[in-house]
């Protein structure tokens, strides 16, 4: 053997005993990993790393009530000024919202644009999450269209008896009975929330035959976001979002949607074709929603509760025809986004998931 042939031998034996020796070792190693991971997940500081001066809008839901992996149903939160507002809570989303890493302790409310259930169904989560997790003193506080009250009452009643077992175990320091459930404010466009500089206004907009249906938009220290909800063209979100930094949009493809009506049809399923066919009458395509962001001379056009949530490489497809009307900046959002509105230029773009 060539003294070359030798090194390689004896270098192979060594890599093969140190695999041997991890293999035999791996708990201990996986063991290590996992307190690492915990430590890091634990000690995580999200708002220290946002720049306290900028308006942060997090999409903890770009998608819809059609099932998906990637996108859980309708929610954005926006952070201003140490305060968080919520703007719908739907299925998936408490869960995505505390993965975020975002202090729900701060969170002064939840602002339902509809009662459609996609809007909806993630706070009985979300409330745990907060009332649990930051040992909350008052329950979780919703504002929203007429119908709030009794969304906020069928969950106080489902989620009693969660909360007495939560409260047997944990005990009322941890857990304070008086933080448990939901308190329910109903609104009418015009100034919802007037504080510290921070003014949140509701407008109506067209959801028929979801009535009312709002959207909003949060003016704080000369930057804004204003959200669409869900919503067919409407010229009250135009004038509402006059020169809005962001503009949040839900979307529908109706080319996208009508081919799923079409192979519903084909494999025998007219009732499913009949919806796929109903929806895009009471939400905006990728035109309109682009012809909203020029009208209203919005600074940049954001989409969300995007139907279909088709994954990645497919979503040029999905908002295709939207950089015809709007030549500002266009993004798709996915879960875990987060927009830092500075006050110059695009807003700072990252995700809190990846
Ligand atoms: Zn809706
Ligand atoms: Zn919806």
């Amino acid at each position: 053997m060539t003294k070359r042939g030798r090194i390689i031998l004896s270098l192979s034996g060594l890599l093969i005993a140190a695999a041997g020796l991890a293999y035999a070792k791996r708990d201990v190693l996986l063991m290590r990993a996992y307190e690492r991971a915990v430590d890091k997940a634990i000690g995580r500081d999200v708002v220290a790393s946002l720049d306290p001066k900028a308006l942060h809008v997090a999409f903890c839901g770009t998608g819809s009530p059609l099932p998906s992996r990637d996108r859980a149903a309708a929610c954005t939160a926006i952070f201003a000024g140490g305060k968080l507002f919520v703007f719908d809570a739907g299925e998936g989303s408490g869960k995505t919202l505390s993965l975020m890493g975002l202090p729900l302790g701060k969170i002064e409310g939840v602002y339902l644009t509809h009662l459609h259930s996609d809007h909806f169904e993630g706070l009985g989560p979300l409330a745990l999450q907060r009332w649990a997790g930051t040992s909350a003193t008052t329950p979780l506080a919703l504002f929203g269209p007429a119908g709030t009250d009794k969304i906020a009452a069928g969950l106080n009643l489902a989620y009693q008896p969660d909360s007495q077992f939560r409260i047997a175990h944990h005990g009322p320091k941890v857990v304070p009975p008086s933080g448990y459930g939901f308190t329910a404010t109903m609104i009418q466009p015009g100034v919802v929330y007037d504080k510290d500089g921070i003014r949140i206004t509701a407008f109506a907009v067209h959801h028929d035959p979801v009535t009312p249906a709002y959207g909003y938009r949060l003016d704080w220290q000369g930057k804004s976001v204003t959200l669409s909800g869900d919503t067919a063209q409407s010229d009250a979100l135009v004038k509402a979002a006059k020169g809005t930094d962001l503009l949040v949009h839900e979307m529908l493809n109706p080319k996208l949607t009508e081919i799923m009506a079409q192979a519903a049809d084909r494999h025998g399923q007219p009732n499913r074709a009949k919806i796929f066919r109903d929806i895009p009458g009471y939400h905006s395509s990728p035109e309109v929603a682009g012809d909203a962001a020029t009208a209203s001379g919005a600074k940049m056009l954001a989409f969300s509760h995007i139907v279909p949530g088709a994954p990645g490489p497919l979503m040029r497809l999905v908002i295709a025809g939207a950089d015809k009307h709007y030549a500002g900046p266009i993004r798709a959002m996915r879960d875990g986004d987060l927009l830092s509105i500075t006050g110059t230029g695009t807003p700072q773009y990252r995700n809190l998931l990846d």
